[in-house]
This record gives C-alpha cells, structure tokens and sequence, in this order.
C-alpha cells in the first residue's frame, strides 16, 4: 500500500488548503482498506477518509493520525449490458467517460464533478436536474460499527438534496454498482458536451475551490448563489480566501489561504445573510482536522457536523 508519511494535505484537496498529517495511505483493495482499519481502531489511532477532496475544508494545522485516501480503489467493470461497478476512489468524470464509451446513458451529469464514487454516494452529488441516487443499484460498504462488509441497496438509504445517510461516521464506501440505459454515442456525448458548457459559462472551474460552500436553504425559494449575489458578496476577501466574481457560492483560493482565512470569510457570509433575510445558510463543505471553537460553529450551528474528523479545539 502506498503511504506518504508527513504529507501536505493541499497537495489533495482541490481548494488547495489542508495542514500536514502523520500519514497519508492509499490502499489499493478492500482488503488492504479493511485491515488498515482494524489496526488503526485497535491502535486507537484517529483517522479520516478522503476522496477526491473536492468537497472538503481541511484545517491548515497539522493534523494528527491517519487519513485514508480511496483513490487507489479505482476499478470499473461491466457485471452486465446496461450496468457499471466502481470502485469508491474512481473520479466521476472518468466514470462517465467509461459509460459513454460503451454507449451507456445516466452519468452524463458527472461530467465536470471533481469527486470520487464514495463522495458522490456520501453527498449525494448531482448536477442539472440528476443526482447519484437516481442511478443507484447497490453499495458496498464497511459499517463502521460492526465492522463488517454490507451491501446496501437505495432502500436502505436515505437520500436528499446533497444528504445520503451513508456517511462517513458509520460506514466506508467501498463501491457501487449502478443502472443505467443504452442510448447512442451522438446523444451521450452533446449532453455532456452541453454539460461543460454550461458548467464553464457558470462557475470558476479554473479556480482552486471546494465546489458550492452551502447547501440552497429550505425556508426560501432562492438558490445559496443568488442569496449571496443580492448581498453583494462577490469579490469579498479575506487574506487570499475570495468569494468568486463568477458564482457567489464557490470561494476560491488566490494561492495561500488557509483554513482561518475561509472560515471568516464564511463566518462573515452567514452574518450578513441572517441579517438580511434571517436565515442561517448551512455549509456543503464538510470541516475535516482541527477547527477552533470560533470556526466550528460555522457547522455545529447547522447540525452539519457528519464527517470522519472533525475536532473542535479551544480558541487560540
Ligand atoms: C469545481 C467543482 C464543481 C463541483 N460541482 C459539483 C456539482 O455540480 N454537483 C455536486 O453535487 N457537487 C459538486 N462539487 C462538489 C464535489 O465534487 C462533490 O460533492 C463530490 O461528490 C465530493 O466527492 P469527493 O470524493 O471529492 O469527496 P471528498 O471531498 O473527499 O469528501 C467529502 C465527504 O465524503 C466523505 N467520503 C469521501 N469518500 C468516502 C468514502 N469512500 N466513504 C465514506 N465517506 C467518504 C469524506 O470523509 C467527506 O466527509 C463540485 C466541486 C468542485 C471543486
């Protein structure tokens, strides 16, 4: 198993931002995943599981322990004619790639999504009008709390807007077989053309960034983007943490920011929002490593806490 002892963890993440870590593995299997989790429980060790760390604030303080990056687990196969298994560390664009080539429909939507399999199952990631529990068969995973492989089917799940109960406090994805339908290479490929294009006209995909920092609220009927536009948001900065000129709900890393630098920037985007229309916008990205008490409750106070790691530390 490959193992970068002492690794920057922005080398990993797509904002770029993340402290260093004791260790960093990459098991290549199941089994290697598995046994690398029974050490680590019987050490006591702490640890966290990374996908393509395209949905993550990762604190900019070292952070102690283990984390477990899928990317190693990167298999597909074809069990039948119209479905697919992924390994949890496959990229969804390459996913998507693979089941245009073989003439599948369903995935075009994760065209442009930089995740993973397994991150895509936890955040139920989705994009022009499709989400991943629509072409869903089964999940394999490791349930944290027997320690025991299980196959989950979309019965078993609960999944909403950006929410699946499969989280990485109870269970690892290991994998996911999923259903789609034949259509035509032509048809496949203008959608996902179409896909990116409106992708590139509307976000900053060229910025390092960790995807939209909020969910849409429930209680009114604007998105988080168009919420953070009318109060004027884009542009706003904190040391080399800015809102984006191009999607108020993406913040971009200008080269050096930390994790500090984003929460105030976020803390000061769910001020000003309550203050106009008194709701509190909760964050999509998922805190992992040591935040302080300050920047905590950027998720403690929208119960958005379900991630591997997440330490709450006295403020500095
Ligand atoms: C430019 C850009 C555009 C984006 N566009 C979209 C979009 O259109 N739609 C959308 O839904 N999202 C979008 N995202 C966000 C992100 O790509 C998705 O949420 C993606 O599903 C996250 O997958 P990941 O592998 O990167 O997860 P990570 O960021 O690595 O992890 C996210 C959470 O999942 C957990 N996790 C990861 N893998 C596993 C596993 N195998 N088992 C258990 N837990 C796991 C982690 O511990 C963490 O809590 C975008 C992001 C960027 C940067």
């Amino acid at each position: 198993m490959k193992i970068i002892e002492k690794a920057e963890l922005s080398q990993f993440t797509t904002l770029r931002i993340g402290g260093v870590v004791d260790r960093i593995c990459f098991p290549a299997s199941i089994n290697e995943l598995g046994d690398l989790i029974d050490k680590l429980i019987s050490q006591n060790e702490p640890w966290s599981i990374l996908g393509g760390g395209s949905n993550v604030l990762i604190s900019s303080n070292d952070i102690p322990g283990t984390v477990i990056c899928t990317t190693g687990l990167n298999w597909i196969e074809q069990p039948g004619p119209d479905q697919l298994i992924a390994g949890a560390g496959v990229r969804l664009p390459r996913l998507s790639a693979y089941a245009a080539k073989l003439n599948l429909s369903g995935m075009e939507f994760y065209e442009g999504i930089p995740g993973t399999v397994g991150g895509a199952i936890v955040m139920n990631a989705g994009a022009h009008g499709s989400s991943t529990n629509q072409i869903l068969e089964i999940v394999t995973v490791l349930n944290l709390k027997t320690l025991k492989f299980e196959t989950l089917t979309p019965k078993d799940i609960h999944f909403g807007y950006r929410f699946s109960s499969v989280n990485p406090q109870e269970y690892i994805v290991l994998g996911a077989k999923f259903r789609m339908v034949s259509d035509t290479d032509a048809s496949i490929r203008s959608r996902m053309k179409e896909n990116n294009l409106i992708r590139c006209k509307t976000q900053p995909i060229k910025d390092p960034s960790a995807g939209c920092t909020f969910r849409n609220p429930i209680e009114i009927n604007m998105p988080a983007g168009k919420i953070l536009d009318s109060i004027g948001a884009k542009n706003w900065t904190v040391g080399s943490a800015k809102v984006s000129p191009v999607h108020a709900n993406f913040i971009v890393n200008l080269g050096n920011a930390t994790s500090h630098e984003v929460c105030k920037l976020i803390t000061k985007l769910q001020e000003v929002t309550y203050e106009k229309y008194n709701v509190l916008l909760k964050p999509e990205i998922k805190p992992l490593g040591h935040f302080n008490q300050n920047e905590a409750v950027i998720w403690t106070n929208a119960n958005q806490t379900a991630t591997s790691s997440f330490i709450i530390t006295n403020n500095e």
